[in-house]
């Protein structure tokens, strides 16, 4: 029996055709999501980091519980979760991890936020201040436990030029580095608290990976430094991420071929330890996890030339797919699209009342027609949940997960008003 390849113009067919059928069953806007993509991605960042790494699933990038839970089960190395909500936990839960694999993050973490999570058996916080630090011991010793606590530090200085920047700057994120050492004894005192580490999560999508190694090594002899001079507590080191891919736009997965070397090496410098164990370390990642595994599947509703201009009227936009791009955060998104070559430009944009609902400006496009189906590619990460959901009061999209191709659950996330009686 003989295999055939098939020929990478069929395979594209293949895609678009299995598109044009889900859009058919199941209406657009649609979300699409290969886990078996997502387990491909877990694979590659597993195997980019030295053997020793735990890896966080932040699952802010994507909640959806069959993307979450391909990042758990099944072959290889399973992540962890890092979460930032109760919505969250319960959604990690409901994926399959278990609470005491999950790290709690998040400046503004509430009293009830915390006893709830306490509740549900979370013992790992990543702290923001001294204040975050106080609440989660209160809860911790209100359920009769010690919270394991990580201090998120913002380094005094950056040394990457890519990517968001999260520290080196005044933040509500983490405590300064520089106020440590007046601070450590009164952190390392908080009842219901054991500091174990430190969390640093300097950037974030870094596709050039001198600069993340670099910003590694920075991080890594940071650490060192602040357990030699002011006594910080390393059993545990998670040192962030900024693993890079594509957002709505096409291409490809960023690939980090020196990194698990570099890191061995600077490991080797300043925590020479590291290989017994001492401090056990982590990366953590959103983005680079999922967003190559989806697609945004969106329909044509309507084409219009106003003043020359072509605008080509989509069932969703930002309401659907508008986390960063329709808050001006992003440029707007690229699309691939099904059919045709881009010899014509337009402006491709959502349903919504507001011209703030723009995916691309301009750009180049085939010529598109009424019932024609537009693809997102890249979608998988900071989706539906980052989009503006209620605005506008449509229904949110549909979500579908294929494994082996197959459809293995269609979902919705629900939103609208719930009405609470005040009788007081
Ligand atoms: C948002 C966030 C992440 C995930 O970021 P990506 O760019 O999606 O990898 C990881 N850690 C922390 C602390 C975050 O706030």
């Amino acid at each position: 029996m003989t295999l055939q390849q098939p020929e990478p113009t069929q395979a594209r067919r293949t895609t678009r055709d299995r598109n044009a059928d889900l859009a058919e069953r199941f209406g657009t806007p649609l979300y699409v999501y290969d886990l078996d993509r997502v387990a491909a991605a877990r694979r590659a960042l597993f195997d980019a980091l030295p053997e020793e790494f735990d890896l966080f699933y932040a699952l802010k990038a994507n909640p959806h519980p069959d993307v979450a839970r391909a990042l758990r089960e099944g072959p290889g190395r399973a992540c962890r979760a890092e979460i930032s909500s109760t919505g969250e936990l319960r959604a990690a839960l409901t994926a399959g991890y278990r609470a005491d694999e999950c790290l709690y993050t998040g400046p503004g973490k509430t009293a009830a936020e915390l006893h709830e999570a306490i509740g549900l058996g979370v013992r790992m916080f990543s702290v923001e201040s001294a204040g975050d630090l106080r609440h989660i011991g209160a809860a911790a010793t209100a359920h009769d436990t010690v919270a394991r606590c990580l201090l998120r530090v913002n380094s005094p200085s950056a040394s990457a030029t890519t990517g968001a920047r999260m520290t080196g700057t005044p933040s509500q994120f983490g405590i300064d580095a520089e106020t440590l050492p007046e601070l450590m004894p009164e952190l390392s005192s908080v009842p219901g608290t054991r500091l174990v580490g430190a969390h640093f999560f300097p950037l974030s999508n870094a596709s050039d990976e001198a600069a993340l190694t670099a910003e590694f090594e920075h991080t890594l002899a940071l650490a060192a430094e602040l357990r030699d001079t002011v006594g910080l507590p390393l059993e545990f080191l998670d040192i962030g991420g900024g693993f890079s891919v594509p957002y709505g736009v096409p291409g490809e997965r960023a690939v980090y071929d020196k990194l698990r070397t570099s890191l061995e090496a600077a490991l080797d410098l300043h925590l020479p330890e590291w290989r017994a164990g001492s401090p056990r370390l982590a990366c953590e990642s959103g983005r680079y996890l999922v967003g190559d595994s989806g697609q945004l599947l969106c329909g044509v509703v309507n084409t219009k030339v106003s003043r020359g201009r072509t605008f080509v009227i989509l069932d969703g936009g930002i309401n659907v797919f508008g986390g960063m791009s329709g808050l001006g955060r992003l440029l707007p998104v690229s699309v691939e699209l099904d059919g045709g070559t881009a010899d014509e430009r337009g402006s491709l944009v959502g349903p919504l009342c507001t011209p703030g609902d723009l995916l691309g400006r301009e750009i180049p496009l085939p010529s598109l027609a009424e019932g024609d189906l537009v693809t997102v590619p890249n979608a998988g990460a900071y989706g539906p949940s980052a989009s503006l959901l209620s605005f506008l009061g449509r229904p949110s999209p549909r979500e579908v997960a294929l494994r082996d191709d197959e459809v293995v659950s269609v979902s919705r996330l629900e939103h609208g008003r719930v009405m609470e009686s005040d009788t007081e």
